[in-house]
């Protein structure tokens, strides 16, 4: 008797990474995916860039997805350059403390989504349905059925609703989040610098939000910049000449001269937790279950570490001869994420608000705890493994 099948809903990288760890367990999968064609050569029109961490690397390369295709468009971080107002006052963290190759490696969303979709294609255990958007769904005892906007139906024992930070499953389900809105948006646009990166990581921390410059390959320069929503959306309609100057001087001229490279993206940043990651045979995953603060490069990180942990879960059900849809299956996920993501969440959240306080004194504290990292190896190495995943 084959095994049950698993539907997931989304191909962005959770939901792509999701169905290639679900076939390589043996578990057959339909994956949804709204858009017209699987992802197809690099260069589509999402900006973002990912810092994968070394744990998130693991988990492609077992499943055959890592290094991608277009591997030359990588770049690996070795050191991490943090500071406020002064580089000589921040900190440097170094992959060496934890005796890592890297501290992390930056891939664009296209480089990614292309490599995952190159390794999904032909794949036995995959069935993915291009112009499949969820409309609805209805379970009973013995599974899930999806409804498709344009009529088609599929069954299987679960439901991974990866669906996006909008979840529109999550909706549906009437799942509540807890949602802090940062009043802020992330500008991300690719930059040129007269000053090559050395392959190191660097993020300031301004006033108004921290500025990440990211290594690419070929020394372009990919940036995270947070501002006041208001503030991103002016800069972001400057014209290149004056963006250039403008992130040259928030940069402190760290890497010289910034010139763009091409169009600027805002993303409005928020906080959001799901209440609740399991309704029935329906799970979310990724985004649909958490979004975080970027200053810590961490989203598609945590993404990835809730397939690390649903995958084995629903194999070892199947293994047993259980319905993988079982809420005992459904509820060790929950139990095992949900708790781990809301930490993380916080957590970048509070290094955000000690960056953002300006009482009198608090300025002081932060010298003080960058003042520490530059003395206490032990320290570098912890803020190194946990940065590492
Ligand atoms: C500025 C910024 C910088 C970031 N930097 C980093 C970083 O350095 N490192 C990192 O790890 N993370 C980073 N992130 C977070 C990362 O972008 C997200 O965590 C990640 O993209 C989430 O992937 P996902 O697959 O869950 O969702 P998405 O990529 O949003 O994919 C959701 C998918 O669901 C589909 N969908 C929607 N509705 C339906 C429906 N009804 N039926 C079927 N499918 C549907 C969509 O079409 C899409 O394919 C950053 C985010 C931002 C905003």
């Amino acid at each position: 008797m084959s095994a049950p099948r698993i539907l997931v809903a989304g191909a962005g990288p959770a939901g792509q990474a999701l169905a290639l760890a679900l076939a390589e367990s043996g578990l057959p999968c339909t994956l949804l995916d709204p858009a017209p064609a699987a992802p197809g050569a690099a260069g589509g029109a999402d900006l973002r860039v990912f810092a994968l961490t070394p744990a998130s690397l693991t988990l492609l390369g077992r499943l055959g997805a890592w290094p991608p295709p277009q591997a030359e468009r990588v770049q690996a971080f070795r050191r991490m350059q943090v500071w406020e107002r002064d580089p000589a006052d921040g900190f440097v963290l170094d992959a060496a403390a934890s005796g890592a190759p890297a501290l992390g490696t930056i891939v664009e969303h296209a480089v990614l989504q292309h490599g995952l979709a190159g390794r999904l294609a032909g794949h036995a255990g995959i069935e993915r349905l291009q112009q499949a958007t969820v409309v609805g769904c209805r379970q009973d005892g013995t599974g899930i059925e999806v409804e498709l906007a344009d009529g088609r139906r599929r069954r299987g024992a679960v439901l991974v609703a990866a669906d996006g930070a909008a979840s529109p499953l999550r909706e549906q389900a009437g799942i509540a989040v807890d949602r802090h809105d940062y009043g802020q948006a992330g500008l991300v646009a690719n930059v040129a610098a007269t000053v090559g990166h050395g392959g190191v990581a660097r993020q300031r921390f301004l006033a108004t939000g921290p500025l990440a410059l990211l290594p690419l390959a070929d020394d372009a320069v990919s940036i995270v910049w947070t501002l006041p929503a208001s503030a991103a959306d002016r800069l972001a309609a400057l014209a290149d000449g004056d963006f250039g100057q403008a992130l040259t001087e928030a940069s402190g001229g760290i890497l010289g001269r910034l010139t763009p490279s091409g169009p600027r993206v805002c993303f409005p940043l928020r906080r959001q937790l799901a209440q609740r990651y399991v309704e029935g045979r329906m799970v979310l995953l990724a985004d649909a279950a958490h979004t975080v603060h970027p200053l810590a490069g961490q989203g598609l990180n945590l993404g990835l570490a809730d397939v690390a942990v649903l995958v084995p879960l629903l194999a070892a059900a199947v293994s047993r001869g259980l319905d993988p849809g079982n809420a005992a299956v459904l509820a060790r996920y929950a139990r095992a994420r949900q708790g781990a993501n809301a930490l993380a969440a916080h957590g970048f959240g509070a290094i955000l608000g000690l960056y953002a306080w300006d009482l009198p004194g608090a300025a002081g504290l932060r010298a003080f705890g960058h003042g520490l990292l530059r003395r206490l190896p032990a320290l570098r190495r912890a803020v190194v493994e946990v940065a590492s995943g």
